[in-house]
């Protein structure tokens, strides 16, 4: 396999830079410094230092004995990314980005959120960088993540309610690319996901592969062998992206993303951007995105808010029809159902949208043997997910 993406940001035939001129100036200084910065020790020792004593890496890997047995065979690993500083893996993208940004000089950040996950964890990079922090949020999210705005507020970011189309995450990533477009003097877009324009999808995806360079070792250590299949929940595709990268050359590692199939791929309310979607062009790249046959964005549903998006990242795409990774979609009952599983089994309450990658353990485990390994990547924890759940479980 060729190193991707290529030097214009091209996975096969998606990613790209879909963005107007002032941006493809700003985009090439940041792929310049990028790679200039990755290859440098100072850079990577201070990224490691802060993953390290800030954010709390390496994260665990548990083997989940109970959970295995209630299948009944396999031996079932959780990679827990929910015991992160702020309850998920967004922080090992914003704290390596926020340092990035420091570097270049700039003294001001961008981001969009939709669920306001990321807009916490780019929010607290800013305190520890120094660094202002605007964030872009649907009017209609402000409303729904109300918990999520106050902590941004009180990190000390302002946060801008995105009043047109939807007034959910899609608008908010086009306002947070506006107003890169006009302060891309002293202002450094920090995106949340593999996805957008080069180099984002690629520069994301490395400062998240941590995730799977720490799980090879582990699991090597501990099982004395590779895995036999890796889950992990796809949105914009960052945790899977991570995890996934590190296996892609073993080809024996069977590696499946798992969307969200909402309300069911048939009602027509769910974000299945792999299952439903076509290729398009949206936020600065071509990809997988749910569209009508007018080429408009469709919106997208989840119970988890952080699976809610009508694209997905470049590479994914990629992967998809390349056939090296499998997606899957998993309905909210679905979710929900693997949220009582293995707070029951385990006493761990995973993130909703981690709740889809456990999921499919009923699907998988039966058709495994014995000695089978899984991993499955637990991107964030529930806390934040609890009313949600309380309007579907009792307990
Ligand atoms: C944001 C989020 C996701 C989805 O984003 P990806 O870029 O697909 O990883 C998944 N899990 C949690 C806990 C999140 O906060």
């Amino acid at each position: 396999m060729t190193r991707l993406p290529d030097a214009a940001g091209h996975f096969g035939p998606y990613g790209g830079r879909y963005v107007p001129e002032t941006l493809i100036k700003a985009c090439g200084e940041l792929t310049r410094a990028y790679q200039k910065l990755r290859k440098e020790k100072k850079f990577c020792e201070e990224v490691r230092y802060y993953l390290e004593t800030y954010a709390g890496r390496p994260t665990a890997l548990y083997e989940a004995r109970n959970l295995a047995a209630h299948f009944g065979r396999g031996r079932i690993f959780l990679k827990r990314e929910d015991l992160l500083h702020t309850g998920a893996h967004k922080i090992n993208n914003t704290l390596a980005q926020g340092l990035l940004a420091k570097r270049i000089g700039k003294t001001r950040i961008v981001a969009e959120t939709g669920a306001g996950q990321h807009g916490v964890a780019a929010a607290t990079a800013a305190c520890v960088f120094g660094l202002k922090c605007v964030v872009y949020m649907g009017a209609v999210d402000i409303e729904r993540q109300a918990l999520n705005v106050y902590k941004m507020k009180i990190l000390g970011a302002e946060v801008r309610p995105v009043t047109s189309g939807s007034q959910t995450l899609k608008d908010a990533t086009n306002e947070a690319i506006r107003d890169w477009v006009g302060h891309v003097e002293d202002t450094h877009y920090l995106l949340g996901s593999v996805m957008g324009p080069h180099p984002y999808p690629m520069m994301v995806r490395d400062f998240q592969s941590v995730i799977g360079k720490e799980t090879r070792g582990q699991i090597l250590k501990t099982a004395k062998k590779l895995p036999d299949y890796l889950l992990a929940c796809v949105g914009g595709g960052s945790n899977s992206m991570g995890f996934f990268f590190n296996f892609l050359k073993d080809r024996k590692v069977r590696m499946i993303g798992l969307e969200a199939a909402g309300e069911g791929i048939a009602s027509g309310h769910h974000a299945a951007t792999m299952m439903k979607g076509t290729p398009g062009i949206l936020h600065g790249m071509k990809s997988y995105l749910l569209q009508d046959k007018n080429g408009q964005v469709q919106l997208a549903h989840s119970i988890s808010a952080g699976l809610d998006y009508p694209s997905v990242g470049p590479e994914h795409s990629y992967l998809k029809d390349s056939g090296r990774v499998r997606y899957e979609a998993i309905t909210d009952r679905e979710a929900l159902r693997a949220f009582e599983l293995l707070t029951r089994c385990e006493g761990i309450m995973p993130a909703l949208e981690s709740a889809h990658a456990m999921a499919y353990l009923p699907k998988l485990m039966p058709k495994t043997k014995k000695t089978d390994v899984v991993v499955v990547c637990l991107s964030g924890r529930g806390d934040k997910d609890m009313a949600t759940v309380q309007q579907h479980l009792k307990a």
